[in-house]
């Protein structure tokens, strides 16, 4: 009984002194579930990416809460359907450089939700949830930020090739002087137009120095890639490599990255207490043909819900938390916060409605994922819901041109377990789980009326 007694109260020390797990976020930009070796593609190289996946786990039905952007972004970081915060509407699909709005100062991120336990935070990459001084990352309880505040294709230069005219052609290489986007650290502009050729390097690099200068306390690092979103941009030592071509280029460089932020997570001896997320914030532009990813086996794209818009390849990885394994239960960005808030100690928001589920059970290979349901949105209007294996939909945009509304002859229902690729519409064969869906919606729908207003249709004066 003594020994016993003397264990339980070594394992509770042991509890105690474990550290604070450090988390980093890897988030691309228009990455397709087919465009990762690991994930099927046959052209693409990411040895890193790949043995990532090896060492940690692959979930292969993980979800972002929106098929664009702006939106996605806010899920993500809020844990909330970004139909909640606003951060959805149907008069403009995302922020633009005239936009006045940004994520409300309300909300509460997964940094400030780590900042109860004293975590060092920092924003590196692309942010989209607003550019002006009272919207950016600083604003958001992240201790810095270094990166562009929109899309890479927006301040498009007047007069400058259209890109669309070239983008089949995978040697098309398109001039980052034509975006006049600007580089920014914290709410300053350094650099303007933001050379791209060089940042997917840069970011990579800005990533790295934070790891070696934050490792000896629990850090949150959130790295979003402004790419493989079109106008593509690979530094000179990628250029011309892939099979791919010029997509290939990019993701291969990204790959690179990967690998360097994981190797300096080892170098500096904090493997076991650091958690490492890859994924992106939505599935490939299929408009721009070869400059565009693959979703693999999935149904159309970014814009749309179907799931090549936001069934996203997802990789965890952390030797000191993760259980190495394929996934196969649901999963979203809207879960991260939860999950980070649990491994970490700290409250997640009790003040209002939230949409994620805690997955650690899964990660450290305790528990099935508690997520058994998503909701698909977009363009403020909830589209599809899915519940187990069954999705319903009531509402599509066009596969390739999703600025369109697609027209519909009534609900569609598909069993993704057995058709991935939403092929076969078998509503009429079980009207009970039409039926069963359609109230989910239903509920759905009163539960979010309460919602903030529309934070993306104003524009600055
Ligand atoms: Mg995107």
């Amino acid at each position: 009984m003594r020994i016993l007694t003397l264990l339980l109260v070594l394992l509770a020390s042991v509890e105690l002194s474990a550290r604070s797990p450090n988390f980093v976020v890897i988030f691309c930009d228009d990455l397709g579930y087919g465009d990762l070796g690991c994930f099927g593609n046959p052209t693409i190289a990411t040895p890193r990416l790949d043995q990532m996946a090896e060492e940690g786990q692959k979930w292969t039905q993980f979800y972002v809460a929106d098929p664009v952007c702006t939106p996605s972004r806010a899920a993500l970081l809020t844990g909330r359907y970004p139909i909640r915060n606003g951060m959805t509407s149907a008069a403009r699909v995302v922020f633009f450089p005239d936009s006045a709005g940004g994520l409300p100062s309300s909300e509460i991120t997964i940094a400030e939700v780590l900042k109860q336990k004293d975590y060092a935070t920092a924003a590196v990459g692309k942010w989209h949830l607003g550019h002006l001084p009272q919207h950016l990352p600083i604003e958001q309880g992240f201790d810095s930020y270094w990166g562009i505040p929109y899309s890479n294709d927006m301040d498009k230069v007047k007069g400058t090739q259209n890109y669309r005219q070239g983008a089949e052609d995978p040697y098309f290489y398109p001039d980052t002087n034509h975006y006049d986007v600007p580089l920014m650290d914290g709410a300053e502009i350094i650099e303007r137009p933001a050379d791209q050729n060089t940042i997917t390097h840069r970011f990579t690099m800005k990533a790295v120095e934070y790891i070696k200068e934050n490792a000896d306390r629990p850090f949150f690092l959130y790295l979003a890639h402004s790419l493989p979103h079109i106008p593509l941009f690979a530094s000179e030592r990628f250029r011309g490599k892939s099979k791919r071509g010029l997509y290939g280029d990019v993701l291969e460089e990204i790959d690179w990255g990967v690998g360097e932020i994981l190797d300096t997570i080892r170098a500096e001896g904090i493997e076991s207490d650091t958690i490492v997320v890859f994924t992106t914030d939505n599935g490939p532009w299929l408009a721009f043909k070869t400059h565009g990813g693959s979703a693999g086996p999935l149904r159309a794209g970014k814009g749309t819900t179907f799931e090549g818009g936001q069934r996203v390849p997802t990789i965890f990885w952390g030797p000191g938390h993760v259980t190495p394994g394929t996934v196969s239960e649901m999963g979203s960005t809207l879960d991260l916060l939860p999950t980070f808030a649990a491994l970490a100690g700290a409250q997640a928001p009790n003040d209002r409605k939230m949409d994620g589920y805690d997955l650690s059970g899964v990660l450290e290979g305790t528990g099935a994922s508690p997520r058994d349901s998503f909701h698909y949105w977009t363009r403020a209007k909830l589209h599809a819901v899915r519940s187990g294996p069954w999705k319903l939909h009531v509402q599509q945009r066009e596969p390739i041109n999703y600025g369109r509304v697609a027209p519909m002859n009534g609900p569609e229902l598909y069993n993704l377990e057995t058709d991935i690729s939403e092929a076969y519409d078998v509503a009429d064969a079980h009207p009970e789980i039409v039926s069963r869906l359609m109230k989910m919606l239903k509920a759905h729908e009163a539960d979010t009326a309460d919602s903030l207003p529309d934070q993306l249709a104003a524009r600055i004066e």
